[in-house]
């Protein structure tokens, strides 16, 4: 098929384009005398005009057979990845209104961020070194609802999303208030994202109520569904323990009635286990699917202490869990059996939770001490190998979250989020397997250049959508209040 496209249509554009030029370049076998004049136009001519090359000394696709191009290249438009090949392919098939270039730089899907609370820079390092219950009910929760608004979550989220892109990460699955606010920030920042309209029984930053808060969140989705295919709004109950099981119960027939996701955090404590226990009789996820809570898409954070039983509910529920290594061991909240769930064809991704319990959003370090952590915990090192944990990062992320069938791999067809990492570094001098240095030894500091949904949110280490310094000092204008505040707290 591919030849008589070549020579019947050189300009055709978009996603039938896609379809046809699937893989290699064939030899221009079928072409009739008409529509070889018209290919052998000079390259510039006859070559696609299309919006954007990256090239890559590998490119790791993250496809189902983990393919890697030496000397690669993606060609896409529209924000589409229109062709996935060797640079050499490509580059006669292509011309780009813009190309990166590969020289030193691997290109990879970007990386699936399934747990956050963006605004939560802002209340980096304000309470460290506590346990999860210790931390929420007498530090997070009461300074959230001294200092959150939508100013401040507009700041904080925008940082987020510098230090997202800076790293790498071009999906995030956020729960925080006023949703309003994230999504007018990822909308303009470029990235692309699910965003939660946390759904809370006590008095939070933009709610009453469980009741206001579910109300509040059902006309943020009604406000943004549909408006900008990089940002789904979804629902986001905050845990068994902050809603009874009726508004649990509510929220995920709020969420039917929208045909909407759930992001949750599940089994994250051994309190909120006994507390299920103790008012339900059973453990935690056993009480959410007991009252169909699975019954609709859910992203699950956390998971770290399901029982044997709830593990094969989980794969059977399709609930995509999201495992945060850093935060589990910072909260000291537990290991997460993750090699068992994935055994048991459990979903899984990996996030960071929010910058005030890990305490950046860097995903480099959540791959290294997701795979670090089963393998010392089981004592065995062979537990979750690179190539498992680079696929919880990316395509297995995506998967989780919903997302599987449109980013966390480069294949024809799927949203370009791409990024380049560079290897020039002495810490990847010599390289000897890519997919070991990328998990083990890339950091978010390595990341050259971003794209999102076909379009270069940085490049070669410059932000293009994130006016950098304006939040930087606006940030820091925040911060001086809410330090002058506690510090006033602390004299009374
Ligand atoms: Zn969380």
């Amino acid at each position: 098929m591919l030849p008589l496209f070549l020579c019947q249509n050189a300009r055709m554009r978009n996603t039938t384009r896609n379809l046809l030029f699937v893989a290699s370049l064939l030899p221009l076998l079928a072409c009739t005398p008409q529509e070889t004049e018209q290919a052998a136009l000079p390259a510039e001519e006859s070559a696609d005009r299309i919006d954007l090359i990256i090239d890559g000394q590998s490119v790791v696709t993250m496809d189902p057979a983990g393919t890697i191009i030496e000397n690669g290249a993606i060609a896409i438009d529209d924000g589409v990845i229109l062709a996935v090949g060797t640079a050499a392919e490509i580059h006669s098939e292509y011309t780009a209104a813009e190309t990166l270039s590969g020289d030193h730089r691997i290109v990879m899907p970007g990386l699936v961020n399934g747990h956050s609370h963006a605004a939560m820079t802002l209340l980096r390092g304000i309470a460290d070194d506590l346990a999860l219950m210790d931390w929420l009910n007498n530090y997070m929760f009461p300074a959230e609802v001294e200092f959150v608004d939508a100013e401040f979550v507009r700041i904080g989220t925008e940082l987020a999303c510098w230090e997202m892109i800076r790293g790498g990460t071009t999906t995030f699955v956020d729960m925080y208030y006023y949703p309003d606010t994230i999504a007018q920030v990822v909308d303009s920042c470029g990235m692309r994202a699910l965003i939660s309209a946390t759904v809370i029984d006590q008095r939070s930053p933009d709610a009453e109520s469980a009741v206001d808060s579910l109300q509040k969140g059902s006309g943020y989705i009604e406000r943004w569904q549909g408006k900008n295919s990089r940002i789904t709004p979804i629902f986001g109950p905050h845990a068994n323990y902050t809603l009874d099981a009726e508004q649990l119960k509510n929220t995920r027939q709020a969420a039917m009635r929208f045909n909407a996701a759930i992001s949750i955090h599940v089994s994250e404590s051994p309190f909120e286990v006994q507390y299920a226990k103790d008012t339900y009789g059973m453990t935690s996820i056993e009480m959410l699917d007991s009252i169909g809570f699975f019954d609709g898409p859910t992203i699950a954070a956390h998971v770290v202490w399901p029982t044997e039983a709830e593990i094969p509910i989980l794969a059977a529920r399709e609930v995509g869990v999201i495992h945060n290594p850093t935060s589990n061991m910072k909260i000291a909240s537990g290991i997460a059996p993750i090699a068992a769930m994935l055994k048991a064809g459990v979903r899984i991704g990996l996030g960071t939770d929010g910058a005030a319990s890990n305490n950046d959003l860097d995903m480099w370090e959540e791959m290294r001490l997701a795979a670090f952590l089963q393998k010392v915990e089981q004592m065995n090192p062979e537990v979750l190998p690179a190539r498992t944990v680079l696929r919880m990062a990316t395509s297995g992320g995506a998967t989780a979250i919903g997302l599987g069938d449109e980013v966390g791999s480069l294949e024809v067809g799927k949203r370009a989020d791409v990024i380049q990492v560079a290897f020039d570094d002495v810490h990847h001098v010599p390289t000897y397997d890519v997919v070991s240095h990328l998990v083990y030894v890339s950091d978010e500091q390595d990341v050259a250049s971003v794209v999102v949904d076909g379009k270069v949110l940085m490049r070669e280490r410059q932000l293009l959508t994130i006016d950098t310094e304006r939040v930087a000092t606006e940030a820091t204008a925040l911060a001086a209040r809410i330090q002058s505040a506690l510090e006033e707290r602390n004299r009374k």
